[in-house]
């Protein structure tokens, strides 16, 4: 696979590590923040080749004799997480939130499974081979965080302040957002995505809106999305109205009767901005909308999600409720 042959510098001591790569699932952007004798990493990729080609790449940025000692997992979905292993000593500050629902993620053994023991010429099965089949699960372990909070919790790396916000449950049920007030720089995790459709497991979609109003009250001049190139204020903005917009179609179709997968096919047959990657996503989000519209407070299960995705991404376009 393509992978980044450097770290960009997005700011003084911040350093970007973006593999790309519009229209797929799991290339994560992750943040070195080097200070000092001291560094960071924000969210770590998804396996292993692709950790281990970051680390090479990040070891002429460090101090010398610096190691990474910190990991901040902006959420626990594994193309953030799957990587932490690969920091031995690190403390790995993630929210409490999102460690209470590891449990809701698929492990590393079970996107192995997915990838590989799945029928290969049923939706899901096709699906999980074409965006995840290019990960490694076989040799990655999750590893949990160490430190865990509420709130809000703020760190010093070297000389370089950093500020954790829980902006969730938004895009899952423990987001963070970092801030580095200095560099006037955010890391959004994925409470943004920038080329593809955005996906969204927890939400509400009014919830994912409100976290990105936070880090717009934060005044950042650059933001970095969990997916994609950097990103402007005004980029946010303009997502803010495709958030919008998508929960009033949503909202719509519910008040009208139609079910969910009715629903996403009719904004889908719309071409609602269609210049994104990932139209399937659109699905994802209307089922789990209909959920909190229909107050239905139960654990989402991810992989019944991807799969109606799929089924619509084959060429179904009307994909079972
Ligand atoms: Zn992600």
């Amino acid at each position: 696979m393509n992978l980044p042959d450097g770290l960009h510098q997005v700011a003084d001591g911040l350093h970007l590590w973006s593999p790309g790569h519009p229209g797929t699932w799991g290339f994560a952007n992750c943040l070195l923040i080097v200070s000092g004798t001291e560094a960071a990493l924000v969210d770590t990729p998804y396996d292993r080749p692709m950790t281990e080609a970051l680390i090479d790449l990040a070891r002429p940025l460090l101090p010398v004799g610096a190691t990474v000692g910190t990991i901040v997992n902006t959420h626990v979905n594994g193309d953030h997480t799957f990587g932490n292993g690969l920091f031995p000593g690190a403390d790995i500050i993630a929210t409490k939130a999102g460690a209470e629902h590891l449990c809701r993620e698929p492990s590393p053994q079970q996107m192995h499974f997915l990838t590989h023991a799945t029928p290969a010429d049923e939706p899901l099965g096709r699906y999980a081979r074409e965006h995840f089949g290019r990960y490694r699960y076989d040799d990655v372990e999750a590893v949990p965080p160490t430190v865990t909070f509420a709130g809000r919790y703020d760190l010093r790396i070297g000389g370089t302040d950093v500020e954790l916000i829980e902006v969730g449950p938004a895009h899952s049920a423990g987001d963070l957002i970092v801030h580095l007030p200095a560099q006037r720089v955010v890391c959004a995790g994925d409470v943004l995505f920038a080329d593809d459709h955005p996906v969204h497991w927890n939400g509400p979609l009014s919830q994912v809106a409100a976290a990105c109003e936070t880090i717009l009250a934060l005044g950042p001049e650059v933001i970095v999305p969990g997916h994609g190139p950097l990103m402007t204020p005004a980029d946010v903005r303009r997502h803010l109205s495709y958030l919008r917009e998508l929960a009033e179609r949503i909202e719509a179709g519910h008040t009208a009767g139609r079910t969910a997968s009715e629903t996403a096919a009719a904004i889908l047959a719309d071409g609602f901005h269609d210049h994104l990657g990932l139209p399937e996503r659109i699905v994802i989000l209307t089922a789990v909308e209909y959920r909190h519209l229909d107050g239905d407070l139960s654990e989402p299960d991810l992989i019944q999600l991807a799969g109606r995705a799929a089924q619509w991404a084959y060429g179904a376009r009307a994909p079972r409720a």
